[in-house]
């Protein structure tokens, strides 16, 4: 039986999975194992909904697989042999492999700064989103300081600020928040912000967090009751400790049809990933890891063909920044993710965001039922977007 294993069902891993399921219907050589710890699908999307005390749909990934002959596995995978090909699960259960699809994604980078690690909050899992709300729950007033003004960063504050007017939200952060967008999205972003209350201090590098606040490199102390941690992104270290050849971020550095250049017989999407393009090394997004993970679907069902698989492209369409639930800014992007012309705004924007953070699940539903959507959706280069 050839045995293809899946790491993680994230945005990236459950792709895989349903494109692979839906391309290998009736073919009963071929074997599918995916491996997450939760069987409930973390809407990472969303994150920062559940942090600020809103409960999501209930999404069970063994209830999406029901019928298409893959085997879910709940568990941590701890080790990776990637000569043996033997992938080591926290029962100490080996599984074997003849093609992996590496989808671990990446979690926020705590060993940046003293005291993350030990007091503050990340949106690492629900679970940990889950505890960030419980404390704010707990709150009736002080300071909440969200650390990092990416887009990660911005809806997190945005969102807290909108269910908790009794805190005051303070948004920290090395660049101007929303420097990646052009100036009247940024313009119309900061408004957005400033209509909500969330104080904006750029240019600030914050040197510590303490059980009541963080330390700013100019020796100032900004006091909070809670810290969310936003700034950075880390991947697990199990490619780098197996032998893979990774990047300087430890991200499985790929081909052109997304396979690891050390060894083919991985695949690599999402977050865990580098990717090169025309433009450079993509950056983590679902918007552009659903398209990686549809890609390597289609090209291992290729490579059972004997078919070479084809190279993987991609271009950005936009970046999409929720401000609460009645506000968003959708600033579109060129290919390379650098801004456009044209920026949405208020309410059409938010009904966009909101398509857009559904749009995953009700895909997998469809490539189940319709295989085809996969093929399609991969062969236009990404173009179906999160
Ligand atoms: C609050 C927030 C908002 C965001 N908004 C957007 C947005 O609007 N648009 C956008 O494009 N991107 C957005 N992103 C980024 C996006 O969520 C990620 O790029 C995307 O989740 C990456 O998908 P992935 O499958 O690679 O990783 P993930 O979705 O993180 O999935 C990784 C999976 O692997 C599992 N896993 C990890 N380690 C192990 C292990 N050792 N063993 C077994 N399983 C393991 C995890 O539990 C998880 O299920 C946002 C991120 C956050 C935090």
């Amino acid at each position: 039986m050839y045995e293809i294993l899946i790491l993680g069902a994230g945005y990236t891993g459950m792709a895989a999975t349903m494109g692979l399921a839906g391309r290998l219907k009736g073919r009963d050589d071929v074997h599918v194992t995916l491996v997450n710890p939760q069987t409930r699908f973390t809407e990472r999307l969303r994150l920062h909904q559940t942090a600020s005390g809103q409960t999501l749909t209930d999404f069970q990934i063994p209830q999406l697989l029901a019928g298409t002959g893959v085997d879910f596995v709940q568990s941590w995978v701890t080790g990776l042999d990637a000569d043996a090909r033997t992938v080591r699960i926290d029962d100490a259960t080996t599984l074997r492999y003849d093609t992996l699809i590496y989808a671990l994604g990446s979690v926020a980078d705590t060993a940046v700064v003293p005291g993350v690690d030990e007091f503050a909050y990340t949106l690492n899992s629900a679970q940990d989103a889950a505890l960030l709300a419980e404390h704010l729950d707990r709150l009736s007033d002080g300071t909440v300081v969200v650390a990092g003004g990416g887009l990660t960063g911005i809806e997190s504050a945005a969102e807290i600020a909108e269910q908790h007017p009794e805190l005051d939200v303070v948004l920290l952060s090395r660049q101007e928040p929303g420097s990646m967008m052009g100036d009247k999205a940024r313009a119309r972003l900061h408004a957005g912000l400033d209509r909500l209350g969330v104080a904006i201090r750029a240019g600030v590098d914050i040197v510590k967090v303490m059980f009541d606040g963080v330390a700013l490199d100019n020796g100032e102390v900004v006091a909070a009751q809670a810290v969310l941690w936003t700034t950075g992104v880390r991947v697990s270290p199990l490619a780098a400790a197996a032998g893979l050849q990774v990047d300087e971020r430890g991200r499985i550095v790929t081909d052109k049809s997304l396979r690891s250049v050390s060894h083919p017989d991985v695949y690599a999407v999402g977050d865990a990933a580098a990717i090169h393009q025309g433009y450079g090394v993509m950056h983590g997004t679902c918007q552009s890891g659903i398209p990686t993970a549809l890609h390597a679907a289609a090209s291992v069902v290729r490579e059972l063909k004997g078919k070479q698989p084809k190279a993987f492209r991609f271009g950005y369409v936009h970046q999409p920044v929720s401000l609460g639930r009645n506000d968003a800014v959708i600033q579109f992007t060129n290919a390379d993710d650098t801004p456009g012309r044209f920026y949405l705004a208020g309410r059409f924007a938010v009904a966009y965001k909101e398509t857009v953070s559904s749009s995953p699940w009700t895909t997998y539903r469809l490539i189940k039922a319709l295989p085809a959507v996969g093929a399609a959706t991969w062969r236009r280069g990404g173009r179906l977007t999160s």
